[in-house]
């Protein structure tokens, strides 16, 4: 188990300044190409909601429809996205949250959840948390629970555990610093 979290860890590319100045990108291709790795991922994951009854992993456009529709499978579960706005055909919610610079929205189907579904929200990596606590509003809008929110990597130090509480986060790697 830590060997397989250190083998994962070995595979994210950090990019510094991409896409601007300042940022270290976390580059989770070269785990996506990696068969064992991505399917080990998963499997860490699945593991950890087996039992629970979830009804729906909802993915964050874009990286989390990678993760998300994986586990879904792997759960048995229903698969939903979220997705910057304009992109869905249907009838929309959306939220709104605050950049560093502005604000963003994102946009669910009305039907992308069901009344009382339990939800998983996956995405690769939970920074300030604002994405995801976006996408936790949406849910409760649609009269779902938020069962957990699960990324693959947290960057600790931004406290994006503390802006999505109550709701409980999962990762499986955490960063202290950059
Ligand atoms: P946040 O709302 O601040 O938690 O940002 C999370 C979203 O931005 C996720 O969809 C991530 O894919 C993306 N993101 C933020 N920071 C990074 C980073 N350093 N490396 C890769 N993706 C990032």
């Amino acid at each position: 188990m830590g060997d397989d979290i250190a083998s994962i860890r070995s595979a994210i590319r950090d990019i510094p300044d991409f896409p601007k100045p300042g940022i270290v990108f976390k580059d989770i291709t070269p785990l996506l190409g990696n068969g064992p790795l991505f399917a080990k991922t998963i499997d860490l994951m699945a593991a950890r909601y087996s039992g629970q009854k979830i009804d729906t992993v909802l993915g964050i456009e874009s990286r989390g429809f990678i993760v998300g529709s994986a586990l879904a499978y792997k759960l048995g579960a229903g698969f939903s996205v979220v997705r910057k706005p304009g992109k869905l055909p249907y009838e929309t919610r959306s939220a709104s949250y605050e950049l560093e610079y502005g604000r963003d929205t994102l946009e669910i189907h009305i039907d992308g959840i069901s009344p009382k579904a339990r939800v998983v929200i996956a995405d690769d990596l939970i920074a300030t948390g604002g994405t995801a606590k976006a996408t936790a509003e949406l849910v409760a809008n649609l009269g779902g629970t938020v069962v957990e929110c699960a990324f693959v990597i947290e960057l600790s130090f931004l406290k994006g555990r503390q802006k999505l509480a109550p709701h409980r986060v999962y990762s499986i790697l955490q960063y202290e610093s950059e």
